[in-house]
């Protein structure tokens, strides 16, 4: 397959846009702060920090909107994008990369970001094969826990938090502003993708909102990495749901139930229609769940 068609085709898959048509897609910022901005567009949302030291983007969608991207970015302000962070791996995030290294940005990342770029990506679950990134779309600088920026008047922390989405997921707080950008790692279309070939964890995945809703209180703000601005109070939301889908999970396992058996328990009915309207059902995601709890459980004699 071509790698166009397969960005297109994880468009479609990972964001749920049907036949995504680039010349038709709007940029449209969103204020959050004094200097930060929150950018939708099609793919992942983009986080923006401005000011006279330059600019720093989280995020940077699919390759073919970079331009309109860039557009939107300096009509916020005019000064240089100095840095880009990838928040993970996924090309609905990364996909203009190459573009904005041209443009004389540097690309930040987690070390196992820039690592899984530089091999062929397979996504078991989704049937995806992903080639190599080419070199320019990789990060220059990587990390592995923690890594802080200083920019604008701002303390910017970027943290590597549990294997979740998957496993080179960061987080990024702003201190002052009191606002976070997630990534996938909290997302409002419906059940998580939790990216099992990339090395994600459900466990992990809610070890990951419990950390972060650690760091909020009521007034954080909190870009998610796909849908509209949240709170804190949004996330405890998907956070409980997952927790009440352990829970359930983990005592059906315990009364020695197969996971086939589990999946059709329907543990997930009462979130269905809420949950459902993602690419994931309730079934599907609670039998990944099942085969992740299961191969925690220790081995019967
Ligand atoms: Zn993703």
């Amino acid at each position: 397959m071509r790698p166009l068609f397969i960005l297109l085709l994880l468009a479609s898959t990972l964001t749920s846009i049907a036949q995504q048509n680039y010349d038709t897609v709007r940029i449209r910022p969103l204020k959050i702060a004094e200097n930060l901005y929150m950018l939708k567009g099609a793919g992942g949302n983009i986080g923006v920090l401005t000011g006279k030291d330059g600019t720093l983007m989280i995020d940077d969608q699919f390759g073919p909107l970079s331009n309109k991207i860039n557009g939107a970015i300096k009509t916020l302000h005019p000064a240089e994008i100095r840095f880009l962070i990838n928040t993970h791996v996924h090309g609905d995030h990364s996909g203009g990369n190459e573009n904005f290294a041209r443009m004389g940005v540097t690309i930040v990342a987690h070390e196992l970001v820039r690592d899984r770029m530089t091999k062929e990506q397979v996504i078991k679950s989704r049937n995806m094969t992903f080639p190599p990134r080419e070199k320019d779309a990789l990060p220059v600088i990587t990390f592995a826990d923690k890594m802080k920026f200083h920019l604008n008047d701002e303390d910017i922390e970027l943290i590597h938090t549990d294997a979740g989405h998957t496993d080179g997921d960061v987080m990024v707080h702003f201190k002052k502003a009191n606002v976070f950008h997630m990534g996938d790692a909290f997302v409002r279309y419906g059940y998580p993708f939790i990216d099992i070939s990339s090395g994600g964890s459900f466990s992990g995945f809610i070890n990951t909102l419990d950390k972060a809703m650690s760091l909020m209180d009521d007034n954080s703000k909190v870009i998610p990495g796909h849908g509209e601005l949240a709170t804190k109070a949004d996330m405890k939301i998907l956070r409980d749901k997952l927790v009440d889908i352990r829970d359930q999970v983990m005592s059906a396992l315990k009364k020695g139930k197969k996971p086939e058996e589990i999946s059709a328990l329907g543990i997930t009915d009462k979130y269905e229609a809420e949950m459902g309207k993602g690419f994931l059902k309730g079934k599907d995601f609670v039998l990944m769940a099942t085969e992740e709890l299961k191969a925690s459980l220790p081995a019967k004699k």
